[in-house]
């Protein structure tokens, strides 16, 4: 087990992308199924007003620092994580993984048409991919015993799941019992980067810490929802100084 660091009440895994990868190898082998979710600062946001959404992204078997944000949080906290590692480059980590027979992958999310336009490119690039399955993510609440039961037959080991957050978690929560995979990820707009139909920020952007700005650009109808970003800066630097908790 890698050591957690509490970051605004929730246990972040003090790991680099190497030991994540490491970790998703060992949960390869395991006989259960593991969650993994990857909160940027928006969602860790959305965690501190919410005890329910705390208690699902709590009980991850990895919970990683999606974003700069949150990396810098630890900082201001004093309780340093090495690095972010986020959720689409350790997807692609897992595609990259060299494994006897291949990893086997289940697609669930994203519009009409994502998730299968997403495996084709995926499988071009990492032939030793096979994706068992894909399903776009808007069904009825009535059609997801099926789905799960689909996942099932296709002898899945990973699943990812891009719903959008917190969606996504909240519907691994409620199904990872009756999953038969190795391990339930949630990718965010992920599907939807690997498909071609939305373009990740720029290398230097994203080392620099500036994908907010990017998507702020790109999808200005989000600026709302983007203020919680300045807010949980706000909610850490109260937290360091003592006066929240
Ligand atoms: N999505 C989905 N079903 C839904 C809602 C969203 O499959 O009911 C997909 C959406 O098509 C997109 C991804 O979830 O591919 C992320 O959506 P969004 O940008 O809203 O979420 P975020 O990036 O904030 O996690």
């Amino acid at each position: 087990m890698s050591e957690k660091i509490e970051i605004t009440g929730l246990p972040i895994d003090n790991i680099t992308m190497e030991q994540a990868v490491m970790k998703v190898r060992e949960f390869l082998e395991s006989g259960k199924v593991n969650t993994i979710y990857t909160p940027n600062s928006e969602i860790m946001m959305a965690a501190y007003r919410d005890k329910n959404l705390r208690k699902v992204l709590s009980e991850a078997d990895m919970l990683i620092a999606d974003g700069a944000g949150v990396v810098l949080a630890s900082r201001i906290l004093g309780r340093k994580l090495p690095e972010k590692v986020s959720g689409i480059d350790l997807a692609r980590r897992m595609f990259a993984l060299e494994r006897e027979g291949g990893t086997k992958f289940y697609f669930l999310g994203g519009k009409p048409g994502v998730a299968e336009e997403a495996a084709e490119k995926i499988k071009q690039q990492y032939p030793g991919v096979h994706i068992v399955g894909t399903r776009h993510g808007y069904f009825k609440p009535e059609e997801e015993p099926a789905i799960v039961d689909e996942i099932n037959s296709s002898g899945a080991e990973v699943l990812l799941v891009a719903l959008g957050a917190p969606k996504q978690e909240y519907w691994i929560d409620k199904y990872k019992h009756a999953l038969r995979v190795k391990i339930c990820m949630g990718v965010g707009g992920s599907l939807d980067i690997f498909s071609g139909r939305s373009k990740l920020a720029p290398e230097f952007m994203r080392k620099h810490g500036l994908e907010w700005l990017y998507r702020l650009c790109r999808e200005p109808r989000r600026y709302k929802r983007m203020l919680d970003l300045p807010r949980y800066m706000m909610l850490v630097l109260a937290i360091r100084l003592g006066i929240k908790r």
